[in-house]
């Protein structure tokens, strides 16, 4: 029969009591016949600055870009926004439930300096202003405001009846409701992220 699991832990803990130097030198010799890649861990700043390309006016975030055209950064295990953590490292600390909005409309810019605070709502106002987005309100096929899509999302009515309202098909009022449809826009009004 097979030796048990336990017993051959047993006869290591015996072997180790009784040959401590022995057990030192070869776990010594593995680690030297292995030996394991470790990476320096940079501080944060400067990892942050070894992806940002300083320009004339803008730093460009020549890191990852999302969909949006936003800079993300790793920070503590998390991606976060670039243009965020540039805020809260060379400015002050962000605090919790606000943005950080572009002065310069370049989503991808990271200069501490063209950067501001503001409310989600500003957040979404600023975006919509600026006619960045083509979700929604302002793609070729949408027949609704994004008023109008807060209302739906908010409904608890029939569906059917107020499809009829917007004039919109059925499907498009559930879908808003469940969120597979204008989720970005909500998100952006209802203080999602960016
Ligand atoms: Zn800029």
């Amino acid at each position: 029969m097979a030796e048990s699991r336990e017993s051959i832990k047993r006869r290591h803990r015996i072997y180790k009591e009784r040959y401590p130097e022995r057990v030192k030198e070869s776990n010594r010799k593995y680690r030297e016949a292995h030996p394991v890649e470790r990476k320096e861990r940079r501080p944060d700043a400067e990892r942050f600055l070894s992806k940002v390309d300083k320009g004339e006016s803008c730093w460009t975030w020549k890191g990852w870009i999302d969909g949006w055209g936003y800079g993300k950064f790793r920070y503590r295990g998390r991606m976060m926004f670039a243009h965020r953590f540039s805020y809260m490292t060379y400015r002050e600390p962000v605090p919790d439930g606000l943005c950080v909005l572009h002065r310069c409309d370049n989503p991808a810019c990271v200069n501490p300096a063209h950067l501001f605070l503001g409310t989600q709502g500003d957040n979404a106002k600023d975006k919509m202003a600026k006619n960045r987005h083509t979700f929604g309100e302002k793609s070729k096929r949408s027949k609704l405001t994004l008023d109008q899509v807060m209302e739906i999302r908010r409904s608890t009515g029939n569906q059917r009846l107020l499809a009829e309202k917007y004039g919109i098909r059925q499907t498009t009022v559930s879908e808003i409701r469940n969120g597979r449809s204008w989720s970005r826009a909500i998100a952006l009004a209802t203080g999602g992220t960016p």
